[in-house]
């Protein structure tokens, strides 16, 4: 863990490219809570905290840990939109917010990724939750929120996970008709959504850009 504790050095005058800096480069002391233990440990697992990308143009791209966001915006590549409260990264002779947020600064092309609909993604989108009684604990089943048999199409605005009692208790009847209310009215997933998988715990900071109720 010594080099997340050396210091970081000016890099006045000195040319360097994206690639060697991320050999050379050092990643600046974290200082945590008062009431924590800056242990390496802890220094270690902060410098791998989750960090969202937005676009220049505010739409997420990705996450990456904040020991790259800092590289990021170190080469001025980047700047932070939003940051962890009570945590800071320090250097000699200055100190830096820690990123939870940030927005590059050349807008980048992202290719479209369209999220198949399926079965686990349908599950994922609605965080293994039955739609109607948000239960986890019962196996779930998909609900087509209007019945096949009534004209219903397999797409996302149709499909909800629902646990077998819910999706039994249903039947071939519309919410309305069963007077069952959804959750949430059901919407094709901007493949970001998925980011937040990756998280476990979701950072408040996160959710106006991931547009999560
Ligand atoms: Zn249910």
């Amino acid at each position: 863990m010594a080099e997340n504790n050396i210091l970081l050095k000016s890099t006045k005058g000195v040319a360097f490219s994206t690639k060697s800096i991320s050999l050379t480069l050092v990643v600046p002391t974290v200082v945590l809570p008062s009431h924590s233990s800056n242990s390496n440990s802890l220094v270690s697992t902060s410098l791998n905290n989750k960090v969202l990308v937005l676009n220049q143009s505010y739409e997420p791209v990705s996450v990456c840990n904040a020991k790259k966001a800092f590289l990021l915006i170190y080469m001025l590549k980047a700047e932070v939109v939003a940051e962890r409260k009570n945590r800071t990264l320090r250097s000699v002779n200055a100190t830096f917010p820690f990123p939870s947020v940030i927005r590059v600064s050349a807008y980048i092309r992202v290719p479209f990724k369209k999220i198949e609909l399926s079965r686990k993604n349908i599950l994922r989108r609605d965080n293994f939750r039955c739609q109607y009684c948000n239960s986890t604990n019962q196996p779930l089943t998909l609900d087509h929120i209007i019945p096949r048999s009534r004209g219903g199409t397999d797409v996302w605005e149709n499909l909800v996970a629902a646990c077998v009692k819910c999706n039994n208790r249903k039947g071939n009847r519309t919410p309305e008709e069963a007077q069952m209310k959804l959750l949430s009215s059901p919407r094709r997933p901007h493949h970001v959504m998925f980011l937040k998988q990756f998280m476990g715990n979701l950072d408040e900071n996160w959710k106006p850009y991931l547009f999560i109720d």
